[in-house]
């Protein structure tokens, strides 16, 4: 014996109820079968409109019950369309008895003018028996015996009219007189029950799944299927949760706590019940039957995560209710408890304190209504006795809870991810608890973006999503070499579950935002079309808006401005990639500056291209500083042009040719004077030094000028390279001078053991590292403790956007590890 229950979403028209029917023949080819059905989708929400109508206008709700008729009557006349053996004048004929009984019961109210929650009870439970009664007479239509079974005789329940609880020996009991053929589809109309009175009370909302499990019990089912219309129970409400996923199977215990806080695949009640007799219960998707669903037992088979899933509730009220020392906490609780389990009240991480006499627990805002005034009466003498004060209440806040095994073990690494969401929303945590059982941890906030924080906590901690939102300044030769790169790369880091999303792309005039990212088709385009100027202070406010957890600022732009606001960049919570030299060369105090607000912000602060473009040659000094090594001397050609125009500069190759061939080549600065005057050097060489530890400012790099005092600047690059022919007549001389000492000459930069630092134009034998190197490349040699008298020595390509933007995407690459 197998029990189904068939959902609203199942059943909610004519369609769904001849597909519904096929399931359960199709099912009933092997093994007898017991069937429980909801209500039609909303018609149950219809029917406590009606009464919630009623009970305000004090006038029976008439255009809702005939709503509710012309439902079911258009239902039926659908089915006998689609299938013209259905026998509608006879169910017509019911259904018209029913509705009536419906309209008759509001007759009755009307002259009592009292809605009384039996009364209440019957009204809302109509739905379950139309389905049932167009249940069996399709079934019949395909030759099917049904027994039908009335849940108010066979299902024994106590407790209140509208949530009452079964009475599951009794229940069993009274199944076992029934004596139904082995042949037969056993139907039942889930949500209702019989009090001891014969009287019909319901489950509350959505309590046919709790019919079933009941159900399957008394039938001794060897599975309950709850049928409903998705692929089973998910990591986090999908609604909610973009990237949730489907679980194949999950414990008895898990369900039951995704379904305490919140998870609305199945009701609550249905899972202890199912725990107790071991039945295993399944998920299953009306619309997709042939998918596996959710499989609910007692172990789960495959090793699956720690981690279950998340929920959340909104709208939570915290109840705080201080006694006086001289009233015991223990009879407080009783009567509280007495109080919340007749009106079926669920707490949540209630806290009884004893030294603070005080009791602090949460429930949803929809029973608290009047709980504060309830309270008062249930503590009336207390509080008048001054044995308890006024109760506190407070509103709008909400629970995020996750759902797992063993979850206490997880608690660092769960917890500091919670915490660094909830601070990038600037929300707070205002309580955090365990579950007794150790499969959920659960913490109250703010009702605020509730939602978003459940989704970022749902990728951080169940899918271990890593998100990286990237704000580009400067689209000029690197930054756009940077984003080729980027959309090339970005594909490869999915895979490892690093969603690399750029969200601002800027340049010094105005930027494009968008909050889930930019495509790589849509930003040229965009950038051209008006848009928002550029503006560093509302750029700045978009990460905390939009609660990004890691974002990143890249600059390559060449811009002062944006290198002045690094500070102010990285507390607004960035992390800093940049490749303008500019902030790393001004004064020795804002470098300094810069170093310590990442440092206080726990903030990335990278500039690898800085010195050799894409070669690692910060990070290597960094890294050697570090482990304890010194630099005792360097040496090192820094420059892509100088290396070229001095590797072309022989005593048959004048200087203004080599320059010239530079410069074509795309080597030099537009103006070729800005490389030959040595400050790019210089301030490499700045960097490099301040890295080794050296205080230095820019005015102590000593440049040795290669041309003149009175070699005028020029913008006119024909002027220019005319004066330097001029010139060619000295630089031969050099160049002649170095070949007979077997030398050649090597624009390089030096930093010795006192920190000196030189540019110069020096004569370097083969022996020398610096001697091969031409052709634009670049090579830092550098002597350390370790290092000598072999040095340790990088050289490559060490200029040009391509390279460069590489080395950006390698310091990328460095935040995310
Ligand atoms: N029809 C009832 C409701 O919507 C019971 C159920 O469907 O489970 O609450």
């Amino acid at each position: 014996m197998k029990t189904l229950k068939f959902g609203g979403t199942s059943l909610a028209n004519a369609k769904k109820f001849i597909h519904v029917s096929s399931i359960i023949i199709d099912k009933a080819k092997n093994d007898q079968i017991s069937i429980v059905l909801s209500a039609p989708a909303t018609i149950t929400n219809y029917l406590e409109k009606s009464i919630k109508k009623f009970i305000k206008h004090k006038k029976i709700p008439t255009s809702i019950l005939i709503f509710i008729k012309k439902f079911f009557l258009n239902l039926i006349q659908e089915l006998y369309n689609i299938n013209p053996k259905y026998p509608l004048k006879k169910i017509e004929k019911q259904i018209i008895e029913k509705y009536e009984k419906l309209n008759n019961i509001f007759k009755k109210i009307y002259l009592s003018k009292i809605c009384s929650e039996k009364k209440q009870a019957q009204i809302i439970s109509s739905g379950e028996i139309f389905s049932v009664i167009i249940m069996k007479s399709l079934l019949n239509t395909f030759k099917r015996t049904v027994t039908i079974i009335n849940p108010v005789k066979t299902i024994l329940a106590t407790n209140s009219y509208l949530n009452a609880t079964v009475e599951i020996p009794k229940s069993k009991k009274s199944f076992q007189k029934l004596n139904i053929s082995k042949q037969n589809i056993i139907l039942m109309p889930g949500f209702i029950a019989g009090n001891a009175k014969g009287e019909l009370v319901v489950l509350g909302r959505n309590g046919s799944d709790y019919s079933a499990a009941i159900l399957a019990i008394c039938t001794q089912s060897t599975a309950c299927e709850i049928w409903t219309d998705v692929n089973g129970i998910y990591t986090g409400d999908p609604n909610i949760i973009s990237q949730a996923r489907w679980i194949s199977e999950i414990t008895y215990q898990e369900a039951l706590e995704l379904a305490y806080f919140g998870a609305s695949v199945i009701h609550p009640s249905t899972i202890a019940p199912l725990q107790n007799t071991n039945i295993p219960c399944i998920i299953k998707n009306t619309n997709n039957h042939n998918h596996a669903g959710t499989l609910i037992s007692k172990q789960k088979k495959t090793n699956a995560s720690i981690i279950t899933g998340i929920t959340n509730l909104k709208k939570i009220t915290l109840i705080k209710i201080f006694s006086c020392t001289n009233f015991c906490i223990e009879k407080m609780t009783h009567k509280l408890f007495l109080y919340l389990n007749r009106l079926n009240i669920n707490t949540y991480l209630f806290n009884q304190s004893l030294s603070n006499h005080s009791i602090n627990f949460y429930i949803q805002e929809r029973n608290s209504k009047n709980i504060k005034k309830d309270l008062e009466t249930v503590f009336e003498t207390e509080i008048q006795r001054k044995m308890i004060e006024p109760i506190i209440t407070l509103d709008n806040l909400s629970m995020i809870s996750i759902i797992g095994t063993n979850i206490k073990k997880y608690n660092s690494e769960i917890l500091k991810k919670i915490c660094c969401v909830v601070n990038k929303f600037q929300n707070t945590i205002l309580d955090i608890s365990h579950n007794a059982s150790n499969t959920s941890l659960s913490f109250v906030l703010k009702n605020k973006q509730t939602d978003q924080i459940t989704n970022k906590i749902h990728n951080l901690i169940i899918n271990k999503k890593i998100f990286i939102n990237i704000f580009l300044i400067g689209v000029g030769g690197v930054g756009l070499e940077f984003l080729k790169i980027f959309f090339q790369q970005r594909e490869q880091f999915k895979k490892k579950s690093i969603c690399l999303n750029i969200n601002l792309i800027a340049n010094s005039k105005k930027f494009i935002f968008n909050k889930k990212k930019i495509d790589s088709e849509e930003w040229i385009q965009k950038l051209e079309e008006p848009q928002e100027n550029f503006d560093l202070k509302k750029i700045l406010i978009l990460p905390k808006k939009y609660g990004f957890l890691c974002p990143v600022l890249i600059d390559c732009t060449a811009s002062y401005d944006i290198a002045d606001k690094y500070n102010e960049i990285i507390k607004s919570g960035f992390h800093i990639i940049t490749s303008n030299k500019k902030s790393n060369t001004s004064l020795f105090a804002k470098y300094k500056k810069i170093r310590e607000t990442a440092c206080k912000y726990n903030k990335k602060f990278f500039y690898e291209t800085h010195v050799g473009a894409g070669l690692p040659v910060i990070q290597t000094l960094k890294s050697l500083i570090e482990s304890g090594d010194k630099l005792v001397k360097f040496q090192g050609i820094l420059s892509g042009s100088m290396s070229y125009i001095f590797g072309q500069l022989d005593p048959n190759n004048t200087l203004s040719d080599a320059v010239n061939s530079a410069k074509k080549l795309g080597f030099t600065e537009p103006n070729p004077q800005d490389d030959l005057s040595g400050i790019d050097v210089a301030r490499k060489l700045l960097i490099l030094a301040r890295e080794a530890g050296y205080s230095l400012e820019l005015s102590d790099i000593h440049v040795e000028q290669i041309l003149p005092d009175d070699f005028k600047k020029t913008n006119n690059k024909t002027k220019f390279l005319s004066r330097l022919r001029a010139l060619n007549h000295i630089f031969l001389k050099k160049s002649k001078q170095a070949k007979k000492e077997e030398k050649v000459l090597r624009f390089i930069g030096t930093i010795n053991d006192q920190g000196i630092c030189k540019v110069q134009l020096h004569a370097v034998n083969k022996y020398n590292p610096l001697y091969h190197i031409k052709n634009g490349e670049n090579i830092f040699v550098f002597y350390t403790k370790y290092y000598q008298p072999i040095p340790l020595i990088l050289r490559g390509y060490g200029a040009g956007n391509r390279v460069t933007a590489l080395g950006v995407f390698s310091d990328l690459l460095r935040i995310i590890s």
